[in-house]
């Protein structure tokens, strides 16, 4: 299984060192080509205002959206979350959107006190044992569309962890624990494509 991690800006390689632990091989995105034979790709954190604009200059936003149509996984996490989204609350006005996950993200949903926190999460979908979530500067979810699952919310209610078909968003880092459970979850979505 080949595993591609757009590296444009953020926390691309802590997402190859997960991957490579598992035994998969990763290609570091840059360019088009580079996703091709690839049998999944995960977006990751970072700052989604940079990701947007760096994507659009190198003519990916065209290419990682027939990606994503094509049926393959596509895992964004945190800023990576917010980029796959169809619509966004509190983005900067000229930020490219891919558009393809059916939800809303607020975009720094938790404010300026409490920039980052870490909260155990109950994620039924990945077995009974909590997962532990690091939030840096996180959004959230705040509308889900028809056929999108919600797979885990803080104990406010907010959302932060969400499925459709072959698109996975997490609004945390999975990558930042040792925890490899999401990824886990992420490479079955590849498996079943
Ligand atoms: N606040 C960042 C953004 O808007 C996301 C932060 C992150 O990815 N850790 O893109």
């Amino acid at each position: 299984m080949k595993i591609g991690v757009l590296a444009l800006q953020g926390a691309f390689i802590e997402h190859e060192k997960t991957l490579r632990r598992l035994d998969v091989e990763t290609v570091e995105v840059r360019l088009p080509e580079d996703l091709e034979g690839l049998d999944g790709l995960v977006i990751p954190g970072g700052e989604s205002t940079t990701i947007g604009k760096i994507a659009r200059r190198w003519g990916l936003l065209e290419p990682l959206h027939a990606f994503a149509q094509s049926g393959r996984p596509l895992w964004g996490t945190c800023a990576g979350m917010i980029f796959i989204a169809k619509e966004m609350v509190d983005g900067k006005p000229d930020q490219p959107l891919l558009g393809l996950m059916d939800v809303t993200v607020r975009r720094n949903a938790f404010g300026r006190q409490v920039d980052s926190f870490e909260a155990d999460l109950d994620v039924p979908a990945l077995g009974k044992e909590p997962f532990h979530a690091i939030f840096i500067r996180a959004p959230l979810i705040e509308r889900v569309g028809e056929g999108v699952e919600v797979l885990a919310q803080l104990e406010d209610g907010s959302i932060v962890a969400v499925r459709q078909g072959n698109l996975l968003a997490t609004a945390f880092h999975p990558e930042l624990t040792e925890d490899d459970r999401f990824h886990r979850y992420f490479l079955d979505l590849s498996e079943v494509s």
